[in-house]
């Protein structure tokens, strides 16, 4: 082993565990756990000797020990539309994508949790692509590291450009819960992103006993990726919903809200797919659903990707749709398609994945080998260069 792996990556711990490792491993005050941690995730710095009022001392023990290490960016792509995106190389030769979006007044990043995905979602393509494995705190909380950075230089203090991460890239984050948790933690944290907990939002597919366990730890928005209105339908789409059914769901993401002291309502996201899921009948039966659960609906037009088998409903249909929930008293918006001309939006995103279960293998055997092999082995090649 050398000795870059045996130390220990500052970048993914939050503050009690940076303290702890100040006071308990090092010897050092509390207070240098927070001059680090501004350091790092305030200024972009990676390299102990930037950190100039810490002194030299402390920086060479910290040299010895601990070191930062970001994901490595193999891919930026910034449009004209202000969006960006990167492709992140994590170490196992995977990588994931991570996307920022700006809208009026705010700047949205969207971060994966995973490297892949266990709950092979029917309408998912990094469910489609299997399960690899769980990004460590570092990988999750240095994508908004790179990001934050991608507009300044490094060690000057920086405008605020995200405002807002969801947990809507690769992965279900509640399967891979300690890491998630730490990471948004460092999110809300004033020394370090200092994001307010209505702007981080972690969106599930429904994993419920996590659901409670989140309401013990954290206080961070919730969004429900609920699809379907009624088990069978949901059962198709969302396989996890065999285990845990809507009304179960339902239940743990109102117990959620109820503790919360703010008036904060659950977001449920709906994947619209064409003659599917996106009836009037089935609008009508998703209003009386929801009816206990304060919310607000964000209908999201259906990201096609090859061999699928889905396709996105005309505006026409869309709209007929949100019309049904919004006579049924809801708050409903219907997502915009930013940055179509990256690719990549967010819960839309195609990483590339190799999956330990070799689920993806047999996926891409299963619809035509030529055609899908074809595509991936080209963008693989566009995006070889950064
Ligand atoms: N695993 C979590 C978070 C990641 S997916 C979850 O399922 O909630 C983030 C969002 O993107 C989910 O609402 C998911 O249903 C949606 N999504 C996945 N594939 C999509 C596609 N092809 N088109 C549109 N939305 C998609
Ligand atoms: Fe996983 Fe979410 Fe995709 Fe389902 S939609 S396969 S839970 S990433």
């Amino acid at each position: 082993m050398t000795q870059t792996t045996q130390k220990i990556n500052l970048l993914g711990m939050g503050l009690s565990s940076l303290e702890r490792f100040f006071t308990e491993e090092l010897g050092e005050k509390r207070f240098r756990a927070i001059q680090v941690l501004k350091w790092i995730h305030q200024r972009g710095v990676d390299n102990f000797d930037d950190m100039t009022d810490v002194s030299m001392a402390l920086r060479d023990k910290l040299k010895l020990v601990a070191e930062i290490v970001p994901p490595e960016v193999t891919f930026k792509q910034y449009s004209i539309d202000g969006t960006r995106k990167w492709v992140m190389k994590m170490p196992g030769g995977n990588a994931v994508e991570t996307v920022y979006i700006p809208e009026e007044g705010r700047g949205t990043l969207c971060v994966s949790s995973q490297i892949g995905c266990a709950l092979d979602c029917s309408f998912c393509s990094t469910g489609k692509q299997g399960f690899n494995r769980d990004l460590s705190s570092a990988e999750i909380i240095g994508q908004l590291w790179v990001a934050a950075r991608s507009w300044d230089e490094p060690g000057k203090k920086r405008d605020r450009h995200v405002t807002n991460v969801v947990m809507m890239g690769m992965g279900e984050p509640l399967l891979n819960f300690d890491n998630v948790v730490e990471s948004m933690g460092l999110m809300m944290e004033d020394n370090a992103y200092g994001l307010s907990k209505r702007r981080v939002t972690l969106s599930t597919s429904g994993v419920v006993p996590r659901i409670y366990d989140l309401a013990e730890v954290s206080d961070v928005s919730l969004a429900l990726s609920l699809h379907a209105p009624n088990d069978a339908l949901r059962n198709e789409l969302v396989p996890i919903n065999r285990k845990y059914g809507i009304a179960e769901t339902l239940k743990a993401v109102n117990a959620y809200f109820e503790r919360l002291p703010d008036k904060r309502v659950c977001t449920i996201e709906y994947t619209m797919m064409n003659h599917i899921n996106d009836s009037e009948e089935l609008a009508t039966e998703l209003a009386a659903v929801l009816r206990d659960t304060p919310c607000k609906i964000n209908l999201i037009p259906f990201n096609p990707f090859p061999n699928s088998g889905y396709e996105r409903p005309s505006n026409n249909r869309m709209h007929r749709f949100k019309d049904i929930l919004q006579q049924g008293g809801y708050n409903v918006t219907i997502r915009k398609t930013r940055g179509d001309d990256i690719d990549a939006a967010c819960g839309q995103l195609i990483g590339q994945v190799s999956d330990k279960t070799r689920r993806s293998e047999r996926f891409i055997e299963a619809v035509e080998l030529g055609q899908t092999a074809a595509t991936v082995a080209t963008k693989r090649t566009d995006r070889s260069a950064v």
